[in-house]
């Protein structure tokens, strides 16, 4: 197979179109068997229930090419099962894990010539997502639904190294106690645009959100969860019922404690901890990790000692050992890598 002719090393995150992409319909109470199709539109009702009450959501992984040449995906059964719990939530119908898995082998060996080669630091973003494609007038769960995954993709997430960014405690709430932060809605990301455009005007890379309920705890940002390590090497990560289960996370926390032999805390995190710690990072498939070096609470800033030029030394370790599994230079736990099967 031969790969596209593409400037690896200078794509961006954005969305280019590739060959072929996954869709299945949901009518009459049941999956079609799908198909892989060369057509990227999509033609619904105006009247559709994703677009009038944003019943709709997604998931984000990523294909990789190992150094040994392979095509992997991370950990995608976990991507599949998140999904699952979304769906429910939104009283939208489960696309079944096995089709989820078939889905995603299926769109990266379609599109094999797109993922980005060993060492070149792009990779190649998936994203499942499902919609509600039936006309809603009245408030109630559509009928009919859309199931797509396609592939696109994405550059180096840091050129020239992962620099630390610098946050700010925001006043927006993400999300509600017992609501949908834990899931992977749409809406979620609708409510934080106005937040995150705000935060960029005032010179912030990005939104650190506290409880809603009480402004006191660390929740997550707008599309990353929290990870923090202590002055005496544990990793602490918040735990809350409205974060979003980030994979990248829960992998990172068992990297930290079967690779690193680190301790590794998930449990409430008080804002005023956080002065505390000794390294701080935001954790998701898009960057992996990004090092915060700064954090502004209203004007009053919380430096981690790691500084503002480069990750601390174990988020460093985390992230290259998490990256190393990903990338088959680094054996990885049972179950982890899924191999996708090119024929040509
Ligand atoms: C997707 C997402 C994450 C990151 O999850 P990963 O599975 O690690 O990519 C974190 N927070 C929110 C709100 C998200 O939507």
């Amino acid at each position: 197979m031969e790969k596209k002719n593409i400037d690896w090393s200078n794509l961006g995150f954005g969305y280019i179109p590739t060959d072929v992409r996954y869709v299945s319909d949901f009518k009459g109470g049941k999956w079609d068997e799908g198909v892989l199709t060369a057509d990227s539109t999509v033609t619904i009702s105006e009247c559709a229930g994703t677009l009038q009450y944003a019943q709709t959501c997604f998931e984000g992984l990523k294909a990789y090419t190992t150094k040994d040449g392979k095509i992997v995906t991370f950990r995608p059964d976990l991507n599949a099962e998140r999904m699952i719990d979304t769906c429910k939530r939104l009283e939208m119908p489960v696309f079944p894990k096995e089709r989820f898995l078939d889905a995603v082998d299926k769109v990266v060996a379609g599109n094999a010539a797109y993922v980005p080669p060993y060492g070149s630091g792009a990779t190649m973003y998936l994203r499942p997502y499902m919609f509600a494609s039936s006309p809603v007038i009245g408030v109630k769960p559509a009928e009919e639904y859309q199931f797509r995954l396609f592939a696109t993709p994405v550059g180096p997430y840091f050129k020239g190294g992962a620099k630390p960014i610098s946050i700010r405690v925001c006043d927006y709430d993400r999300a509600a106690p017992h609501g949908t932060g834990h899931i992977k809605a749409g809406l979620n990301y609708a409510m934080s645009l106005h937040a995150i455009v705000e935060a960029h005007e005032q010179g912030f890379d990005e939104n650190m959100y506290l409880d809603a309920a009480t402004r006191t705890k660390v929740e997550e940002t707008g599309g990353a969860n929290f990870m923090f390590i202590t002055k005496d090497n544990k990793f602490v990560t918040p735990k809350s019922g409205s974060i979003l289960p980030s994979i990248t996370r829960r992998s990172l926390m068992v990297v930290a404690k079967e690779y690193l032999g680190l301790e590794v805390e998930e449990r409430e995190v008080l804002f005023d901890e956080v002065k505390d710690f000794a390294e701080c990072g935001l954790c998701g498939t898009a960057a992996v990790i990004s090092p915060v070096g700064k954090i502004n609470d209203h004007g009053k800033e919380i430096c981690f000692p790691s500084g503002m030029n480069e990750m601390g030394p174990v988020t460093k370790k985390l992230y290259d050992t998490l990256t190393g599994i990903q990338m088959g230079t680094i054996e990885a736990p049972q179950g982890w890598i899924r191999e996708i099967k090119v024929t040509e």
